[in-house]
């Protein structure tokens, strides 16, 4: 069985009947030329994406992936995505792909080329990295100054905060920045103290029992697996809660994890240079239930 499937995608209409669904799909090589010079999405990085996971056979909160990527169309004021269709490919996908192991898939939907066709969209599978050793002895983690606001969100809408935009630059060098430091990945603050996120992950911490996260301000992403995280908790009794965090209380916790669709849940064992206590048996709980088939 292949291990990466591609597709190009005809977005439909949100309200079209997706009756004939296949015929909107047409299957690539990754390896040869597929977009167009045109492409906005790779000339601005205008447009939206999702990676999720597929565990041994199963699209992992699909569902949840995609309502992010409607909500992101509207606050880019894309066309609104045939959520349908967009299950449709991701069960094309996940049939084609071997029935054990771990891959990341990734779907894109952009503004589409400049005269020509849009929005453009696709899919594409392939082997997730082996994510043993951050899942299994954690992360270091240095603080980064995000540069904005916790409420830059409502002042300034253009941003596009709160949207899976694929402008992922200032990700990419903030974990650059973080790897100069000594560091695995980040955490984020805003500029005015605040907990925000890591460059591609949710942050949650452990506070005398209590589980907690940034309040989704719109500022950052509401992240599916620190949701879905969050419901299993709550199913097992434990408190979680929404709240803005004030950057000294990463220091009073007990444990901090980056969460994330296919990395998953990482402990963080340093921040900024100082140890953290990373809880091993919670952290494991947290990988083998990310790792059970979730919708
Ligand atoms: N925040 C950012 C900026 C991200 O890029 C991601 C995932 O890539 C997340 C949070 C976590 O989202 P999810 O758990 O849905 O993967």
């Amino acid at each position: 069985m292949a291990s990466t499937v591609t597709l190009l995608i005809a977005p439909l209409p949100a309200d079209a009947p997706a009756d004939d669904v296949d015929a909107t799909f047409h299957e690539v090589d990754a390896s040869e030329p597929a977009l167009r010079v045109g492409e906005l999405s790779t000339q601005r990085g205008d447009g939206i994406f999702e990676t999720l996971a597929v565990v041994d056979g199963h699209a992992q909160e699909a569902q949840a992936h995609l309502v992010r990527l409607r909500n992101s169309a509207a606050i880019c004021e894309l066309p609104e995505p045939n959520l349908e269709q967009w299950h449709a490919a991701i069960r094309r996908a996940t049939s084609a792909l071997p029935s054990t192991g771990e891959f990341a898939l990734k779907l894109v939907l952009s503004r589409g080329v400049e005269h020509g066709p849009a929005p453009t969209a696709w899919l594409h599978a392939s082997p997730a990295a082996d994510f043993t050793v951050p899942r299994e002895q954690g992360i270091r983690v240095v603080t980064l100054d995000r540069g904005l606001a916790h409420d830059a969100a409502a002042r300034a809408p253009w941003l596009l905060l709160g949207a899976k935009t694929l402008s992922y630059a200032p990700n990419m060098a903030a974990l650059r920045e973080a790897k100069r430091r000594g560091a695995d990945d980040t955490i984020f603050v805003s500029s005015d103290g605040f907990v925000m996120e890591g460059p591609t992950s949710s942050v949650i911490l452990r506070i005398d029992g209590v589980y907690s996260t940034p309040a989704p301000s719109g500022a950052i992403l509401h992240g599916t697996t620190q949701q879905s995280l969050f419901e299993h908790l709550e199913h097992a009794g434990e408190r979680t809660e929404y709240r803005d965090i004030p950057v000294a209380e990463l220091a009073l916790a007990d444990a901090v994890w980056l969460v994330s669709s296919v990395r998953l849940a990482a402990g963080v064992t340093a921040l900024d240079g100082a140890s953290v206590t990373f809880d091993e048996a919670t952290t494991r709980r947290f990988n083998d239930y990310l790792l059970s088939p979730r919708d």
